[in-house]
């Protein structure tokens, strides 16, 4: 049997005209992949007869099950029903266990129910109709005799996400041959082309698992995805190719699974017995903000120290010292001595992001302030070149990190 194949359809003029984020897209899409099933087509309709019915028919003639989001309300633009009952050649028929659910619905609420309700109560013929655990609105899984089915969800998306979990997650997974799992090996130091390029061969020749790239903020990802009969097949086979991966990228793989560089970077103080102590200028706090908000993390940020200017972070660090230079390469490398040897602490982190957007930053540990980076002034964004700040210091530090544990072996 050729494996089953899904096309979602978002229904309503304001996802055409972006007021609105199309979530449910998102949402469906990613259930769909981890039922193990395939999607081809995303489409967009405004509410409109015409256009919708072409595109339901055009759906049903490539894919097996259409999911349709919105237009089930109660009001005259909501007209997905009509249309799909159309297209199947059904008639609308009331339903009445949902015509009585309304009704008991008003009656909580103690609200008369206004008469153009009791159109959410009608069904196309023999469809399958779906409580809405969140809402008023049912929905409807309606077949045909070659086992193509719509499936008509509410826009809303709360109750779009309890409907589909409660009925047509379990409908699906029928059709569904095997599931997919997928791992997340994340990278940093590395650009996503340069990253790709070393992994070209894995990236165009796998099949299962596949490997697909990503960037985003200072890091790329590579996703690593198998589908199997049981989680525990799927599993392993990814093992080999995520293996074979950081064999590739080295050092630069933070991790696999991790949420994020700093969730990783905690972990590794963690090992390490040790707590961070960060000192950061023009980067409103980022990097302590970052590591502080880590769940059940809030032990691994020693002393943190902001500032908005090179210059007031002097004062916080080594009152009588002399100033900071201007430079912000050399002045992190002596906020970060500061850390070390002023106030004593074993691990630091220093950070400099000046007015021309330009970064530094420094690490202590083991005694000494290394690892130095500057970066030349950016066009880019503030925030885009904080994150980048941050990004580097965490991962400078990680570097350093991982030389004293190596030297201690
Ligand atoms: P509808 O059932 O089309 O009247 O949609 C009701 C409400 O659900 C809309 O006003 C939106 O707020 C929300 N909604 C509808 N479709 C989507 C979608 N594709 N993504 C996110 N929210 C949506
Ligand atoms: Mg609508």
């Amino acid at each position: 049997m050729a494996r089953k194949r899904c096309e979602i359809l978002c229904v309503g003029t304001e996802l055409l005209l972006g007021d609105i984020l199309n979530t449910n897209a998102r949402f469906l899409a990613q259930e769909i992949s981890q039922l193990g099933l395939d999607l081809y087509f995303q489409t967009v309709v405004g509410d409109n007869p015409r256009r919708m019915e072409e595109a339901v028919r055009l759906a049903l003639s490539r894919s097996d099950f259409l999911l349709i989001t919105g237009g089930l309300g109660p009001t005259s633009d909501d007209i997905t029903k009509d249309v799909v009952a159309r297209v199947f050649d059904r008639p609308l028929v009331m339903h009445e266990p949902s015509l009585r659910a309304l009704k008991a619905f008003y009656e909580t609420v103690r609200r008369p129910m206004p008469n153009n309700n009791e159109r959410q109560a009608l069904a196309p013929e023999g469809a399958q109709v779906l409580e809405n655990p969140q809402g008023t609105a049912p929905g409807y899984i309606v077949e045909d005799v070659t086992g193509h089915a719509a499936i008509l969800l509410p826009g809303p998306p709360r109750e779009l996400q309890a409907m589909f979990r409660m009925h047509v997650a379990p409908y699906l997974r029928q059709f569904s041959k095997g599931l997919i799992l997928s791992r997340m090996v994340r990278v940093i130091g590395l650009g996503e082309s340069r990253m790709a390029e070393m992994l070209e061969d894995l990236i165009v020749e796998g099949v299962n698992p596949t490997l697909a790239p990503y960037a985003r903020e200072g890091e790329a990802f590579v996703r690593v995805t198998a589908r199997g009969d049981s989680p525990e097949e799927a599993l392993r086979l990814t093992e080999p190719v995520v293996n074979e991966i950081i064999r590739r990228l080295g050092r630069h793989v933070y991790g696999v699974d991790v949420d994020s560089l700093e969730a990783a970077l905690a972990q590794l103080l963690k090992g390490a017995g040790l707590k961070v102590a960060i000192a950061e200028a023009g980067t409103a706090g980022l990097a302590a903000s970052r590591l502080m908000a880590l769940p059940g993390a809030g032990g691994v940020v020693g002393t943190s120290i902001s500032a908005e200017h090179l210059e007031e972070i002097n004062g916080l660090i080594e009152p009588q010292g002399p100033a900071l230079p201007a430079s912000p390469e050399a002045a992190c490398e002596k906020m970060a001595a500061a850390l070390g040897q002023r106030l004593g602490v074993p691990a630091g982190i220093a950070i400099t992001v000046n007015n021309q957007r330009q970064y530094a930053c420094a690490v202590w540990l083991g005694g000494r302030t290394s690892a130095l980076i500057g970066a030349a002034p950016s066009p880019r964004d503030m925030a885009y070149v904080r994150t980048q700040a941050v990004q580097n210091a965490f991962d400078l530090f990680r570097h350093r990190l991982m030389d004293v544990a190596e030297a201690r072996l």
